[in-house]
């Protein structure tokens, strides 16, 4: 089969919710991949971080075959041997009290709309289907019903209502606005601290900082969506980290099992968590032994490789060589650890022809909002790799 047969087969059976660029991967291995012609690219998107650890990890490839040779869903009826220790593991990195494991970040993010509005209601003593969450314009995060009844993007919205209500949205970075919102019925903010999809959006420093010192003066839970900033991206385990701060409930998922399969987590320090009861929550694949195993040995990755530090070495490496790129067509380069963005002026006609260019040199990226290329490669890439990446972006968005 040729690239184009593949192609097609998507596009005659697939639904056409995706536009992806016109390359039919089959093997990966570390930063890279390769199509079915065998011609070899970086991948500079990640999955949209989600392979930080690189393609096909050797040993979380290692721990997934063990473990599905001995066991893979029990669903949580029963208990398994590899639950118990994931918790302990993931809490223990993360400095949290409680897990609630799920599949998708979708999953994660619904789960914790679930839980401060209970912990509202039984604890803050919010009155019944009152609860309000404070949530921000540009914001990502998923694509349920009740995420994109608060997303601003017409895309993912328009055509999908009627909405969840329940929310209220302010300008991202702004701390004012926050405080300005707040009524009685408060029970969340909930907030990406860099906007990924948006298109690497860096807030105001301090405002993270700020933004703790008001949820905690107004008994307000802060929730932080860090399913892409999370797991070492932006040079740190955490991206709360950059600012000092700890959330009440940190969201992961994407790299938390290094790309093998869907797991995410809703984190938390407080005892948010603690007003579901059995029968309120669940997912039957959620916390599966699989799933477990499979981001026990991810999350070591992490740590043992020295990833979190290489991500904030390396992304200073990249981020220096875009900045020397000359294109009166480049509005900001922009970013934090390996989460880098290059915007473009509206002038530039769109992101995509360079997307498009790249992948011609080897680059495998993805335009976000029409003019913005987002870089954001494995975090196992070293330095010659980040300098082979910078001469042929250097190529393709000089010309
Ligand atoms: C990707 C992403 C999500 C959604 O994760 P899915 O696994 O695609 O459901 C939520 N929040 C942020 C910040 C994300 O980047």
């Amino acid at each position: 089969m040729q690239q184009s047969d593949y192609i097609k087969l998507e596009e005659k059976y697939g639904a056409h919710n995706y536009k992806p660029l016109d390359v039919v991967i089959e093997r990966g291995e570390g930063v890279w991949v390769w199509d079915v012609d065998g011609n070899k690219y970086m991948d500079c998107l990640s999955a949209y971080s989600a392979v930080n650890q690189g393609h096909c990890h050797p040993r979380i490839r290692q721990a997934m075959i063990d473990q599905l040779q001995k066991l893979t869903l029990t669903s949580r009826a029963f208990r398994n041997d590899q639950l118990g220790l994931f918790y302990e593991e993931l809490c223990a990195l993360t400095n949290s009290h409680k897990v609630l494991p799920m599949n998708s970040g979708a999953e994660a993010v619904e789960t914790a709309i679930k839980a401060v509005r209970k912990w509202g209601y039984e604890v803050k003593g919010v009155p019944e289907d009152r609860a309000e969450i404070i949530v921000c314009g540009d914001n990502f995060h998923g694509r349920t019903i009740s995420i994109v009844s608060f997303s601003t993007d017409l895309g993912s919205r328009r055509g999908f209502g009627p909405f969840t209500p329940g929310f209220k949205i302010i300008p991202f970075g702004n701390a004012g606005a926050l405080e300005a919102t707040i009524t009685p019925n408060t029970v969340a903010f909930l907030v990406e601290p860099i906007q990924g999809e948006a298109g690497v959006i860096i807030p105001p420093e301090g405002y993270l900082k700020e933004v703790r010192e008001i949820c905690t003066a107004n008994n307000i839970t802060l929730i932080l969506d860090e399913i892409q900033t999370g797991l070492g991206r932006t040079g740190k385990l955490l991206a709360e980290e950059h600012e000092g701060i700890e959330a009440d409930i940190t969201l992961v998922g994407k790299a938390l099992s290094g790309g093998f399969y869907p797991v995410s987590a809703v984190l938390s320090n407080t005892e948010v968590l603690g007003v579901l009861r059995p029968g309120e929550h669940g997912s039957t694949f959620g916390g599966n032994p699989l799933a477990c195993a499979v981001a026990r040995e991810a999350i070591k990755v992490l740590v043992e490789e020295n990833l979190i530090v290489n991500a904030a070495d390396m992304g200073q490496r990249f981020l220096a060589g875009l900045e020397r790129i000359k294109n009166s067509k480049i509005k900001e380069v922009r970013g934090r650890g390996l989460l880098i963005a290059v915007e473009f002026k509206p002038s530039a006609g769109g992101a995509r022809k360079y997307c498009e260019q790249l992948k011609e040199n080897g680059l495998l990226c993805k335009e976000t909002h029409d003019n913005i290329i987002r870089f954001a490669p494995p975090l196992v890439i070293n330095s010659e790799q980040v300098d082979w990446a910078l001469d042929r972006i250097s190529e393709s968005l000089s010309s």
